[in-house]
This record gives structure tokens, sequence and C-alpha cells, in this order.
């Protein structure tokens, strides 16, 4: 299947065949930069397709995270300032990285997203970190990437807690995009941007848990192409058109606290964020979509309580103080008070006693 309205992409077993018909248009040369494993699971097929088309300069790791530093460090190697073009491979931090430094560089980026975890392969936004893995920043491009390039069978051999944390972060798009809109005048484009958002869950919740069942056999079928467009293109859609403000709220305010905040234990980005989206959903009384939202967390087991995210249950505050400082609560229906967050934690925590 493939689409070339905004944003542009091809999912597939043999999405990359298209690739030098598609990048060919933009020069003769590029480079690969990515991480080290996804490198390692696309970068011979990307060689392989551009043979005779597309000459590739050289590959690069992208560096240790997100970071304006290593962006930066990017654009100052000699074949990738050389290269026509720019080939980013791998998962939201490593296409963040090459995004920046193609911004920097004004050239022409490609995505081959090698895990099916967030929007990063679609989107104009970077998420950017400090060099200590804290949450920096989030700025934007003036574009988003030329064309992505989705394999399903890569995506059906990455590792199954990144697909998982992918399923939770794409749901929060669904309410937190239309949590934010909520009662503002917005333009076409937003309204658009608005209804792409209200049609992420529908697809998580129909084929999430078959297509998380499939990583595990690494078997590619109906349920992990639909799961891995409403992780990667369903939440970009909404992003790329409501832009910065309407993005995003307490779910990824949550999260983003949570990563300033000491905690145990290694956490992913969409693993947290669904739990900060049962926090938003009990906090604005939608509590038939907290619970539907908690149902499937259960189901695969995505985190449904503050230890679960390495927070101790019997101190939360300095959590919901840093998440209330977070530019994700910049634009919100109503005023959000430290007790209201507070209560609503507490109801997950008092779900989670009863099991429920
Ligand atoms: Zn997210």
């Amino acid at each position: 299947m493939e689409s070339t309205f905004f944003p542009h992409f091809t999912i597939g077993t043999d999405a990359y065949d298209k690739v030098p018909e598609i990048c060919g248009d933009y020069g003769k040369t590029a480079v690969i930069i990515g991480g080290s494993k996804s490198r390692a699971a696309a970068e011979p097929l990307i060689r392989k397709v551009c043979e005779g088309h597309i000459e590739i300069l050289g590959s690069f790791l992208y560096g240790d995270d997100a970071t304006f530093e290593n962006a930066e460090a990017l654009t100052k190697i000699p074949e990738v300032q050389k290269a026509d073009m720019v080939f980013a491979v791998g998962g939201g931090r490593a296409t963040d990285t090459t995004k920046w430094a193609c911004h920097l560089m004004h050239k022409p980026i490609f995505t081959f997203p090698t895990l099916a975890s967030n929007c990063a392969s679609v989107t104009a936004v970077c998420v950017i970190y400090n060099p200590d893995h804290s949450f920096r920043c989030t700025i934007y491009r003036d574009r988003n990437p030329y064309h992505t390039f989705i394999n399903t069978e890569i995506i059906a051999h990455s590792p199954r807690e990144y697909f998982w944390a992918g399923l939770g972060d794409a749901l929060a798009k669904q309410y937190e995009v239309p949590f934010c809109a909520r009662g503002r005048n917005l333009n076409w484009v937003q309204e658009a941007g608005v209804a792409n958002a209200q049609n992420v869950a529908k697809g998580i919740l129909k084929y999430g848990k078959e297509a998380l069942e499939s990583v595990d056999r690494h078997e590619v079928n109906f349920a992990l192409e639909q799961a891995s467009l409403a992780i990667i293109l369903a939440p970009g859609m909404a992003s790329v058109c409501v832009e910065d403000d309407l993005d995003s709220s307490l779910a990824h305010a949550i999260y983003n606290a949570q990563t300033r905040t000491p905690h145990k234990g290694k956490h992913l980005h969409g693993a947290v964020v669904n739990y900060g989206l049962q926090v938003l959903l009990d906090l604005d009384g939608q509590i038939e979509e907290r619970d539907k939202i908690r149902a499937f967390a259960l189901s695969i087991n995505l985190p449904h309580c503050l230890e679960d995210i390495g927070i101790d249950p019997a101190h939360p505050e300095e959590l919901i103080q840093n998440c209330l400082h977070t530019k994700d609560m910049k634009v919100k229906p109503y005023d959000i008070t430290y007790d209201m967050v507070y209560r609503s934690v507490m109801n997950i925590e008092e779900l989670n006693r009863q099991g429920k």
C-alpha cells in the first residue's frame, strides 16, 4: 500500500524497492545515519536496492541520544556534507537527531523506521534531550521528512518492547489533541488534525494486541501493518496538522516530568505516556475511556500504576510538581492544579489496588 498524501510513505515487505524511484529525484549520493542495531537490520537491504542508482557514501552512528550536540557533530562529517540526501534509519531518537542535522544542513531527509514506536519518522517535530538523557525541548523543522519507507518485515523483527510502548504512545494522541483543542477556534488544517487524532485509538484497540503477538512470532500480517500505521502515521498526521501547541498535554507532561524526577528502572516513552493518559482521562472525567484504556493497558501489560513507571507510590509529589511545569501543559481547556493531578494519580492507584 502506498500514499502520496502528506506525509508521503510506502509500507510493506517490499517498501524499500521504491527507494531509487522516489529518492532518485533528489540526487545520486546518500549517507545512512542511525543506531547500530537499526542499521544492521536495514542497511544491507537499502544498499542492495540502491545499487546502480544511488551511491551510499558512508554509514554513521547518530550518537547516543537525540541531542543538539550529536546533530551538530553529524553536520561536521565530510561524507554527510557531501551527500545529496540523508537516509535516517532507526527509532525516534536516531531519526530526530538526523532530522535536526538535516535541518541545519538544508538537506533532503528520507526516513526508514526500523521500529514502530512513535511518529518521529513522519513528523517535522524533533524531541531533543540533554546529554544526560533528560528531556530538553521539542523543536520544529520547516517540513516533515520527504518520504518514509516502512518495511513491515523489519518491524516484525524489531524488539517487542518498542512496538508495545508505541501502542501506548499513539493512544495518547487520540485524547490529548482534542483535549488541547477543546473550546478553541481552529483553522481548517487544525480541524483536520483533530479529526485524524480521533481516529488513532480505533486501530490500536482493534489490532494492537494481535499485532504485538505477530511481532512476538516475527510474522507480517494485516494486523501488524494496520497497527504500525496507527503508531507511525496516524499520530503523525494529527501532529503535522495541529503543530506544537495542541499536540500534547498531561499524558506527555507526566512522561517528561518522570524523566526529570528520580525514579527506579528504565522506562520507554510510550509506556510512561500511556500511564499519563490514564491520569488525564481520570482528571477530565472521561471515566469510560479511562477504563477502556486501562483494560487495554492491562491486556498487554502497559504501566497501570506509579510503581510501573518507577515512582514511589507514597511520594508522587515531585512528579506532579514537575509535570505542571512542562511545556505540554501550556494549552489546556481549563486550569489544572496540583490537587487535581494528585487526586487523579491517587484514583489510578486505587483502581490498581482493586485489580481494575
Ligand atoms: Zn509521545
